[in-house]
């Protein structure tokens, strides 16, 4: 019996020694771009510096898929091929456009990923904050009623063909633009290619202005992630403080803009308009644990305005924090339970 409780008792030494031998993730980080943005990393790890596989991993989805410049894009070859009939889709695609025709449909048309005569129109891939302000000219009615044409959800069509393939046909002129939702697929491949990874514990990537929080920092303390405020984006409104894995996404007029006479013209266009959206908000953030949502509702509730969004982001179960152009904040209940006001 004495040998038994010796045996039993060496046998937990042993586990313990076991335990505490095992090693402590450390924490890789770098500051890079990729998809067009910059991309800042924490990743705890106790395997090697995975940070070069993260951003390899964001300049492929943007070479393969997501890019309306680069010839090897998905995006790319679908708008050449306007006006051809059905395009076949990789199956990633396709269901990247099901869920945003979902989401054009929810929004009664505020998120509408056909947007892109619109977007070309207004150049906005060249804005930085504020950069052309002075030499732009803003498009002339007939110029945005030409390009509204041209858009359109409800001009798309999505069916399956025979082979099981899902083929997408569009109207001669017709293109489309993902920048709405891109940050947002990409927080969703990162979360997947991280899950798969064991020796990553945990990890914080900031794509542009979406934030993927993932797993426990070996400290145990949360997550901190700041909400910018679009009075002055140098400076946070808030803090949201998370556990585990989440998506932060936030869609702002402080992002991309022109001014004019003092007149600030944005990046989020209003389909219905095909102007820059003008709602009560300045700065939307969606909290979702799924980046696609994220990245999409912050977008649509930005055209929307705080009313029409708040009841989006009920639909989709997405917490929602707006900014509104007085300076007051509204937020859904569950947001309010992360965040706080600085
Ligand atoms: P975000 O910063 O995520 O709100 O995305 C803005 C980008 O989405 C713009 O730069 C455009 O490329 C595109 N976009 C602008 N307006 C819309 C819209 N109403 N629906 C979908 N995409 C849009
Ligand atoms: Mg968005």
């Amino acid at each position: 019996m004495k040998r038994f409780f010796i045996g039993v008792l060496l046998f937990m030494l042993l586990l313990l020694a076991l335990g505490g031998c095992e090693t402590k993730p450390v924490r890789f980080q770098s500051v890079d771009t990729a998809m067009g943005t910059v991309i800042s990393q924490q990743l705890y790890s106790v395997g090697q510096d995975p940070t070069d596989g993260v951003i390899d991993l964001l300049r492929e989805l943007e070479r393969k898929t997501l890019s309306r410049r680069l010839e090897s894009a998905e995006v790319f070859q679908i708008n050449a091929h306007a006006g051809e009939g059905g395009i076949p889709l990789t199956d990633k695609m396709g269901k990247i456009l099901t869920d945003c025709l979902e989401v054009w449909e929810k929004s009664q048309g505020a998120f509408d990923v056909t947007i892109c005569p619109l977007t070309e129109l207004w150049n906005i891939d060249a804005w930085a904050a504020g950069e052309l302000s002075g030499s732009y000219e803003i498009p002339g009615p007939e110029a945005i009623a030409h390009a509204r044409s041209l858009c359109g959800s409800d001009k798309l069509i999505l069916r399956m063909s025979e082979n099981h393939t899902t083929e997408l046909t569009l109207l001669p002129g017709m293109r489309i633009d993902l920048g709405a939702v891109g940050k947002g697929i990409a927080m969703d491949c990162l979360r997947d290619c991280l899950e798969k990874q064991d020796a990553i514990r945990a990890a914080v990537i900031t794509v542009g202005g979406s934030v993927l929080t993932y797993g426990e920092k070996p400290d145990r303390t949360p997550w901190r992630i700041s909400v910018t405020d679009p009075f002055d984006p140098s400076k946070a409104c808030g803090v949201l403080t998370l556990r585990g894995s989440w998506c932060v996404s936030t869609s702002g007029d402080y992002e991309r803009y022109v001014e004019i006479d003092g007149r600030r013209m944005h990046h989020i266009i209003d389909p219905k308009t095909g102007a820059p959206a003008q709602s009560d908000v300045r700065g939307v953030t969606i909290l979702s644990r799924d980046g696609f949502l994220s990245d999409a509702l912050s977008t649509a509730c930005f055209v929307l305005g705080s009313e029409k969004g708040l009841t989006l982001a009920g639909i989709y179960g997405a917490e929602a924090l707006f900014v509104l152009s007085d300076g007051t904040l509204v937020m859904t209940d569950g947001m309010a339970e992360y965040f706080e006001e600085k």
